[in-house]
């Protein structure tokens, strides 16, 4: 059996949800309550590989939400992520992935220290970042689309926003060994990560984002940002493919423009429907078929019956896992969202 580990991206998007999914009590209350409330599995998942293979998965909704960062609740917020963890292992779940915010957390706050949850000793090769299929699906976005709205890879100027992280630096990876894309220009606030990555791929120029948005065919937003931001479209190339991989998402407003295309990053649709209630909720223009990519990666490893952490750590992934898992997810009937 899978797991999802996820969670919801503002508390006012809880209390929605709260109402909706029938839990009134939850509905009404502040952050202060998010905080102290328990993680809960709130859906039964069953997903069919074009192959004909039926999985079975569970969706554990931690409770965790952004403000709990943005306000210093780092406790609660490191909390939430283990006692979610620990309960999907009680649970029997094989493999689960910490969607969205959980990974983050977790590295950033080196949980691994935390093994012990009561009485639950964590067995981390349950749990995965599901960051390799991101990362990979991201790619393929940025191959694909771009070919979609006439933009030349080899002609092309790419920025990653966020490239000394999980995702964006296996992207960053990928760009470089798998297509002839002519420049890539490297986003982040640490500069010393920034050279240690131009260093690693012996090329990439690190700019700063008001400088590098305006040179870019194609941006891939892959920040870990509590809360999105606003860019101006007219500062933009046109035409410039957005790809917009955070979550929440890295920008605030649709930018809207006609020369601007903006993709939802790290998205695939599955070929046949799902049967599950949960994606309604997180907006997806197709509920039954469209999730996010780290979501599909514990459903792929559940296949293969892979039980393995197999995105795991910081800044690991290899440009070979990343073609391992997109094998896998093309056999199973997953594809990039597109235009
Ligand atoms: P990491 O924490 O590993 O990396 C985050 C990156 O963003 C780092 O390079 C960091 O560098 C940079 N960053 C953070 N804040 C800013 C800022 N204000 N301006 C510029 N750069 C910034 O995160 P991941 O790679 O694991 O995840 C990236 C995003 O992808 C997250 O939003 C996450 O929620 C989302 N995600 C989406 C998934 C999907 O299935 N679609 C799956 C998993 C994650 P520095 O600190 O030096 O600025």
């Amino acid at each position: 059996m899978f797991g999802l580990i996820g969670h919801l991206t503002s508390l006012e998007h809880a209390q929605s949800v709260a109402r909706e999914l029938g839990y009134p009590e939850y509905a009404d209350q502040g952050l202060d309550f998010w905080c102290s409330a328990p993680p809960q599995i709130v859906d039964n998942i069953t997903v069919t590989s074009v192959t004909g293979q039926k999985i079975e998965g569970r969706y554990v909704e931690s409770c965790f939400l952004p403000e709990m960062l943005a306000t210093r609740k780092i406790k609660a917020a490191t909390r939430k992520i283990l006692n979610a963890m620990a309960h999907a292992q009680k649970h029997g779940i094989d493999i689960t992935a910490l969607g969205g915010f959980s990974s983050i957390i977790f590295e950033n706050f080196k949980l691994e220290q935390f093994r012990q949850v009561r009485n639950i000793q964590l067995e981390f090769e349950r749990f995965t970042t599901g960051n390799t299929h991101t990362a990979y699906i991201i790619c393929q976005q940025v191959e694909q689309a771009s070919k979609q709205l006439g933009i030349e890879l080899s002609k092309a100027t790419v920025a990653v926003c966020g490239a000394t992280g999980d995702i964006g630096s296996a992207v960053c990876r990928w760009l470089d060994a798998k297509t002839n894309v002519k420049d890539l220009l490297l986003i982040a606030r640490n500069q010393e990560r920034l050279q240690e990555l131009q260093a690693q791929l012996g090329r990439g120029k690190i700019l700063g984002l008001e400088s590098a948005l305006p040179l870019a065919d194609i941006i891939v937003w892959v920040a870990s940002m509590p809360k999105g931001v606003e860019i101006d479209p007219k500062l933009l190339k046109h035409p410039c493919l957005l790809i917009d991989g955070g979550y929440p998402k890295n920008l605030a407003t649709k930018v809207q423009h006609s020369g601007v295309h903006v993709l939802n990053g790290g998205i695939v649709e599955h070929s046949l429907d799902i049967d599950w209630k949960i994606m309604q909720i997180v907006n997806m223009d197709v509920p039954a078929r469209q999730l996010f990519a780290c979501f599909a990666e514990s459903m792929l490893l559940e296949f293969e019956k892979l039980y393995t952490n197999f995105s795991w750590g910081r800044n690991q992934i290899t440009v070979d896992k990343m073609e391992l898992i997109g094998k896998v997810s093309v056999k199973h009937g997953f594809r990039p969202l597109l235009v």
